[in-house]
């Protein structure tokens, strides 16, 4: 026996793991072994550890010393407990091998069922249940093996799977149309033909021996942590690729033994609402694979899901098994303080759970659930705010919905395609494909597209991460389309068995003989599962309607309510101010609905192209002296003061940081030959002035060249106007019985005598215009932090500075040295190459621009040791970014109105996670 132990066995109410093995037995493994300890009834096996599937890849795909053995005694314990013996002709024990990563990866990696089946354990299988459950169970397994273990399968996406092929062919011989019709003798030809293939295809016959059989399973499993489905699923979801999988080798039970038998999945609670109900599908006389492959559309579990002609349910049909369902659901409930995503197979009457796991959830669901188990006290304030994973889900509740008028009028229009189950919340429209391939290149090309499958599989899972939305024929709310879209956030209906597909054609037909064709638009509705034609427009979600349109009351909307409640807790906790990036009152206004503190940027250029301005804008620009410029801002001076006003209106008591003018002055400039002859006329001088002019202008490398703090040095009159127009707003306002708070802000700032000739400015005009108007208004004065000179000098540039502000897009730019504008082009190859682990525009690269941020922190305030500082580039809505700013101990983040929500959430879990709390 080796020193390091690599296999864990479970079973019989007894196990060697425990639900917090995760890392070492994986999500599915630990869990197994928690539940056996807890006496649920489990079907006993042994884990192997991801240690082994780590050393797999280190050591070229061999396996450590003692492994055999380990694998040796838990079986043999597993024989003892059962009764049976793997590879006995005479009452075969049987296993499952399936994969089980640390987080859960739906489908991703390999399973192989039946294990242990061959020529003569067959037999024996028949004796013990019956010939026709035996052979099939036989064929199953041949084909699964040679898929999974031997890679037999499609091999372009217009292909058929060859065991597919062989089946059909079988089925038109005996003349069946369901599986389940086969007899003995159409299935034993079915094995023949099979293993045709299989050694047609490989060389090899097909392995009889069982213990040769586990071998290679566990080795394709191990093998199938780098396939690309798993690779893309990790991608996605930021999961390490050196986490590894462990391998779960189980005794099977079987829920295809006839009548007494069934198979099921099922949530504690709604996963798509969060409404505190157990809820679960099954089917009777299958196969686990068949629930969540979406063959056949299951039974409802529970008795009140009934529809009048519908199947029965799991309560009617099998009431002590559903009684003792309802029991064990409710335990491991309690005992996880989560949802749990169950699986069960009852045998000949007799329960087993095969898994249980946190059950993925829609946003809503996160939260609801959360807020609801708050008040069940079964968990904390704080553990729900841990329970959205993902700040960033907070999306999906800002997600549109149809306009329910239109749709009601397309309704009306019997514009209504089909119907099927609603499995992904919210509303989607685009142009209809048919594979996931499509769905990817029509998206690369600017498309919005609704993915239209039979079934998704975990192959398509970059094609629906590029849908708009999913649509499915097949398959229930647990199906393998509905779970994926559920967590990616993607509107999806499922089982719309009304549809009739071809891959082929590129089309479906709906029920009345209309056809639909690739490139055709259709809207979806994933809320209440309405397929329409045509591409209807969305609406905001409730949230918005609530928070921003005004369009619904607070107490109509459950979902607001909630989402108010949890935003509530996120703030009691978070330490990080929350502000805004707005320009305009509207903005602000919808920010401060959705919890700003205050405005971290305002961009003033972006006021120059309201109305007519941009022409005083160009006079300035093309004047040729200070005193021409002078003329030009007088006309600026006004609206700007108005605009400013505005904004100090909207945001109240607020504070308002104000950006003087930051971009090159050739943004402004007009570009065609008629904007110059209109120019011309109105500034009174001509067209070839304008255009010499222009040419003076140009420049080479415009964000590198006169933008930022460099014009108001060499142009003091514009700062001048600009801090003119925010002082007198501000006084204007606080007579009028507001209490504004302006901070200005001096951009591109890179040497600290730069910002002390800026600051002189801007407090000469700012007293200026307090005499003037004798209203006291306070203000600060501050700067942009966005070049590495300002924070490898920050001690200095804290001389002058009341507050910092990251602009994290220029540090960016310049720290990396890579054009903001131009990134596209290159920066995705970077990403997928693991070059930047995520785009570094949108999340801190904290290596680099975060060792910038944090010396700029650490200098600023030795100089001033209450020196504010705060972020306003892109990544301060981005949640792993809100954490670094919180963990360098900024005072603020800052970002677009919409991100707010999600920065306050991300701004609370980063305070819980630094206390070492979990969800
Ligand atoms: C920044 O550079 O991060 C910033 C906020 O300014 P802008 O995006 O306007 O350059
Ligand atoms: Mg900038």
């Amino acid at each position: 026996m080796s020193e390091q132990k690599y296999v864990y066995y479970f079973g019989d109410g007894e196990a060697e793991g425990a639900a917090e093995m995760k890392n070492l037995l994986g999500g599915k493994g630990a869990n197994l072994a928690e539940m056996t300890n807890l006496g649920v009834p489990v079907p006993p096996g042994f884990t192997i550890s991801t240690e082994v599937c780590t050393y797999y890849y280190k050591h070229g795909d061999t396996y450590p010393d003692g492994l055999e053995a380990e694998v040796e005694e838990a079986l043999r314990k597993v024989e003892d407990v059962m009764g049976k013996e793997f590879g006995d002709p005479e009452d075969p024990l049987l296993f499952s091998v399936r994969s089980g990563a640390r987080t859960s990866m739906p489908g991703m990696m390999d399973t192989v069922l039946n294990l242990g089946l061959n020529n003569e354990t067959v037999e024996g299988l028949a004796k013990r249940a019956n010939g026709r459950f035996a052979w099939d169970s036989y064929r199953r397994f041949v084909s699964m093996f040679g898929d999974v273990v031997l890679g037999i399968r499609p091999e372009s996406k217009d292909d058929e799977d060859p065991f597919e092929v062989e089946l059909d062919k079988i089925k038109d011989k005996y003349a069946v149309d369901q599986d389940v019709d086969l007899s003995v003798e159409a299935l034993t030809e079915l094995v023949e033909r099979y293993k045709e293939i299989i050694e047609d295809k490989t060389g090899e016959p097909f392995p009889e021996e069982p213990e040769k059989q586990l071998w290679m399973s566990i080795g394709a499993v191990f093998g199938s942590w780098n396939n690309e489905r798993a690779i893309a699923y990790r991608e996605l979801n930021n999961i390490p690729d050196d986490w590894g999988t462990a391998v779960n080798v189980q005794t099977m039970v079987f829920g295809n033994l006839g009548k007494g038998s069934a198979t099921g999945v099922a949530f504690t609670r709604d996963p798509a609402t969060g409404e505190n109900k157990f809820y679960g599908e099954y089917l009777p006389n299958a196969q686990g694979e068949d629930v969540v492959a979406g063959i056949r559309t299951p039974h409802p579990i529970n008795k009140e899901d009934e529809t009048g002609d519908g199947p029965t349910s799991l309560a009617t049909e099998m009431p002590e098994q559903y009684k003792e369902l309802m029991e064990i659901q409710k335990k491991l409930e309690t005992h996880y303080k989560n949802m749990q995503d169950l699986e069960f197979t009852i045998q000949d009457g007799k329960l087993w759970m095969l898994q249980t796991r946190n059950g993925k959830r829609t946003a809503i669901a996160a939260i609801r659930m959360a807020a609801e188990m708050v008040e069940e006290g079964l968990i904390d304030k704080e553990t729900a705010l841990l329970r959205v994973e993902d700040a960033e889900y907070l999306n999906q509740l800002l997600r549109p919905v149809f306009n329910a008028d239109e749709k009601q009028k397309a309704l009306d229009e019997g514009k209504k395609l089909a119907e099927g189950l609603p499995a992904g919340p919210g509303a989607a429209s685009g142009r209809v494909v048919f594979n996931a391939p499509d769905a990817v290149e029509w998206k690369k090309r600017g498309e919005q597209v609704i993915l239209v499958r039979l079934e998704t599989s975990p192959e398509d899972i970059r094609g629906m991460d590029a849908a708009e939305g999913i649509l499915t024929a097949r398959g229930g709310m647990t199906s393998h389309a509905a779970l994926v879209a559920r967590q990616m956030g993607k509107t999806c209906i499922v089982g719309c068995g009304e549809l009739e597909i071809s891959y082929k054609k590129r089309q479906m037909t709906v029920p009345g003989g209309k056809v639909i064709t690739e490139g055709d638009w259709i809207s979806i509705d994933g809320t209440m599962g309405d397929v329409i034609e045509g591409g209807l427009e969305t609406q905001p979600s409730e949230v918005v309607q609530v928070l921003i349109d005004g369009t619904m009351k607070p107490e109509d909307s459950k979902d607001f309510h909630i989402f108010h409640e949890f935003m509530e807790w996120a703030d009691d906790v978070r330490k990080l101010g929350i502000r805004t990036n707005a320009d305009q009152p509207d903005q602000a206004t919808a920010a401060v609905a959705f919890g700003a503190e205050g405005i971290g940027l305002t961009r003033t250029e972006h006021m120059f192209f309201g109305g007519n301005r941009i022409d005083a804008v160009r006079e300035m620009i093309l004047a040729d002296d200070t005193e021409g410029r002078e003329k030009a801002l007088e006309k600026l001076l006004p609206m700007q003061r108005d605009d400013f006003k505005g904004i100090f209106e909207a945001m109240e008591s607020r504070p308002v940081t104000i950006r003087t003018l930051d971009p090159p002055l050739h943004e402004f400039l007009p570009h065609s030959d008629e904007e110059i002859e209109d120019l011309a006329g109105k500034l009174n001088v001509s067209e070839e002035k304008i255009r010499a002019n222009m040419e003076a202008l140009h420049e080479m490398n415009p964000m590198l060249g006169h933008r930022g703090c460099r014009l108001g040095i060499t142009y003091p009159e514009i700062t001048r106007m600009q801090v003119r127009a925010i002082m007198e707003a501000a006084c204007k306002v606080k007579k009028e019985g507001g209490d504004p708070h302006p901070e200005i802000m001096i951009p591109l700032v890179g040497n600290a005598e730069e910002l002390r000739l800026q600051e002189k400015e801007a407090r000469e005009v700012a007293e200026m215009v307090i005499e003037e108007t004798g209203v006291q208004v306070d203000y600060l004065v501050g700067t942009m932090i966005e070049i590495p000179r300002a924070a490898l000098t920050a001690d200095e540039i804290a001389e002058n500075a009341e507050f910092f502000s990251f602009g994290t897009n220029d540090l960016t730019q310049t720290t990396l040295g890579i054009s903001r504008d131009d990134a596209g082009r290159f920066l995705p190859e970077y990403v997928e190459r693991k070059i930047y682990k995520k785009d570094p525009f949108a999340a801190i690269d904290q290596t680099g621009v975060g060792k910038l941020m944090e010396m700029g922190v650490e200098l600023g305030r030795k100089t001033r040791s209450d020196l504010k500082v705060g972020i306003c580039g892109e990544h301060g809505g981005e949640p792993a970014s809100v954490e670094f700013c919180h963990g360098i101990g900024l005072n603020y983040v800052s970002c677009s109105p919409f991100r707010v929500p999600i920065a306050r959430l991300a701004a609370a879990q980063a305070v819980l996670k630094e206390q070492g709390k979990t969800a």
